[in-house]
Parts: C-alpha cells; sequence; structure tokens
C-alpha cells in the first residue's frame, strides 16, 4: 500500500531506506494471526538491511548511504529485566513488525539507537540482512554457554539451526545436526555440522550414547519445531548439560525433573537477543560464503505473495527468502 514517506521527527532519529528485508518464521505467524504478540495492523518484517537517507541533529556518527541494519527491539531500561542485563524481555518490550511498524516498507524513521552500521564495501544489504537471524543465533549460544570444546546437538536445520550450528562452531564446539529433512542436512554440513544425523533414518540416541561413551551431549538446541524433543532432550543431555529452547509447543511439555536433579542440568528460555548486534555485524562479513548459502530466494517486494508461497513451500527448498525494495 501507498503510504506518506516517514520524517525524522526528533533530532535523534534517523531516516532509512530500506533495501533488503528477510523473512522470519515470526513474520508468518504475524500474518497467520499466531503470533501472541502482535498488534494489528501492522507493517511486518525485522531483518533488514538499508542505507541512510537523512540524520537528525543530534546524530553525529552516520552519514546519508552509510549501511545500516535494524536492531528489532526497544526496552524502557528502569524494569527488573532491563536492571538485571536482559532488556530482551523488557516489560515494555517494543519490537518492529509485531508492538510496533517493521520493515518491509521503502523507509523507516527509528532511533539512532535501533541501527548499527555495516562495512558496505564488504557486503551488500542483501547480505546484510542476514545479521538479525545471526544475533538470535549468537544469544542462544549465549544462553546455552557454549564453551570450546562442548559437543552440541542443533535439532533442525532451517535458517536458526544453520545459524546456531554455525555460531557454536565458532565458539569452538563440536556440533551434531539433527535434521530429517535431507536437503537440509546437506545445508547443516556447509554451516559447520561435524555430524550429521537424520534421525528418521539413523538412531539418534545410538549414535550419541557411542559417540559420548554414554555420557551424552553438552547442550541441546531445540530448533526443530517438535515438542516432544524438548521432553526428549533431558534424557541425552550429559551431567551439567544445558537445553535451550527455541521453540515451545502450544501445550505444557512435561519434563523428567527426576533426570533434572540427578545430571544438575539447565533449561532456559531464549528470546530476541540483547547485545549481540555488535558481534554480529563485525563478523558477518567473514561469514559471507554461508550467508549466501542460506540465502536461497530473493524477490522483489512487489511479488511478496510468491515469496511467502516459497517459504511456505516445503519442497522449494527455501531456507531465507529475502524482500528487496529499490
Ligand atoms: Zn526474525
Ligand atoms: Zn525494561
Amino acid at each position: 500500500m501507498e503510504t506518506e514517506k516517514p520524517v525524522i521527527t526528533s533530532p535523534d532519529q534517523v531516516l532509512v531506506r530500506v533495501r533488503a528485508a528477510g523473512i522470519c518464521g515470526s513474520d508468518v505467524h504475524v500474518v497467520h494471526g499466531t503470533n501472541p504478540y502482535a498488534v494489528y495492523p501492522r507493517v511486518i518484517g525485522h531483518e533488514a538491511g538499508g542505507l541512510v537517507e537523512a540524520v537528525g541533529d543530534n546524530v553525529k556518527d552516520l552519514s546519508p548511504g552509510d549501511g545500516v541494519v535494524f536492531e528489532p527491539i526497544t526496552y524502557c531500561g528502569k524494569c527488573y529485566a532491563c536492571r538485571s542485563g536482559h532488556h530482551n524481555v523488557c516489560r515494555e518490550l517494543k519490537v518492529l513488525g509485531c508492538s510496533v511498524d517493521g520493515t518491509f516498507r521503502e523507509y523507516a524513521a527509528v532511533s539512532r539507537s535501533q541501527v548499527y552500521k555495516f562495512d558496505a564495501s564488504r557486503m551488500s544489504c542483501i547480505q546484510a540482512a542476514v545479521c538479525e537471524p545471526y544475533t538470535i543465533g549468537a544469544q542462544a549460544n549465549w544462553r546455552g554457554n557454549v564453551q570450546p570444546g562442548d559437543l552440541v546437538l542443533v535439532h533442525g536445520a532451517g535458517p536458526i539451526g544453520l545459524i546456531v550450528a554455525d555460531v557454536a562452531k565458532s565458539r569452538g564446539a563440536t556440533v551434531i545436526v539433527s535434521e530429517p529433512n535431507e536437503r537440509r542436512l546437506a545445508m547443516a554440513k556447509d554451516f559447520g555440522a561435524d555430524y550429521l544425523v537424520n534421525p528418521v533414518k539413523d538412531d539418534l540416541d545410538g549414535f550419541i550414547a557411542k559417540l559420548t561413551g554414554g555420557e551424552g551431549v553438552n547442550v541441546v538446541f531445540e530448533a526443530a519445531g517438535v515438542p516432544a524433543l524438548l521432553e526428549h532432550a533431558v534424557e541425552i543431555l550429559s551431567p551439567a548439560g544445558r537445553l535451550v529452547a527455541m521453540t515451545f509447543g502450544k501445550e505444557p511439555i512435561p519434563v523428567s525433573f527426576k533426570a533434572l536433579n540427578a545430571k544438575e542440568l539447565t533449561i532456559l528460555g531464549t528470546r530476541h537477543q540483547y547485545e549481540k548486534f555488535p558481534e554480529t555485524v563485525a563478523s558477518l562479513p567473514d561469514r559471507l560464503d554461508r550467508v549466501d548459502k542460506i540465502i536461497t530466494h530473493v524477490f522483489p517486494a512487489d511479488e511478496f505473495k510468491k515469496a511467502f508461497e516459497v517459504l511456505a513451500d516445503k519442497n522449494s527448498g527455501a531456507a531465507k527468502v529475502i524482500l528487496t525494495f529499490d
């Protein structure tokens, strides 16, 4: 739809010309009315790269033409979550494309603190759009406290599972990816997975038992969207292991607290990210071989219907689908 071009309304704001924005699973949920946090009507989208068009009077460190990515969240800075370094679960959290208008539009005016400059000589706006999902992978790895030498199991090789695996590898972990879709499983190899398991064909538990001499894996990331795998994780985790729940079922999921206590396990939620943009913006240009593989489709924004169809089609081979705004 046509709207007025946004303008800078405060001296701390930046007007960004959005050039590329990725479609996230959460965007699809907002479209379908199944995102519990969404407020309508809403411009969706939050994974975007663009160019600075204009800056407010107080913004001295950005100039028109600079490449920037968007930080999707804002927070109050005062509540318990904010005071304890968990701004991403602030009680007054606002999220681009969910509770406030997002990035599926040609221009957006946001606070300076909500954009991060990237090196436009090293990556395009399309590549930079993958920065935000990488911050999610960085947050999940931070939550799971992945350490050098840890054995990590990632359930699911969708875009988030692949990114989680890639970040875990850069933290020095050994990574197993479990994924029933062979095409996706093959991609996991490019993202650094040391072991690939198809849990439909292969015995995942047996594989882990053999690999670890019965000890179990140290960290499990559930990025497949299968609630039963959360329940299952406490069985295959080693003592002192961590489960990072990246998906959640509609219904409560039974977990054995006997196993939890016996092995002193930790179960962690993870939501959005906090302070993960600087490191991600800096490291993304070194990951472009993987970034280019994860971007399987690029459509002009006019073809958004086709883009959402491709993303929904299990046989399309789609990982990250990007819309461009020229
Ligand atoms: Zn996202
Ligand atoms: Zn807060």
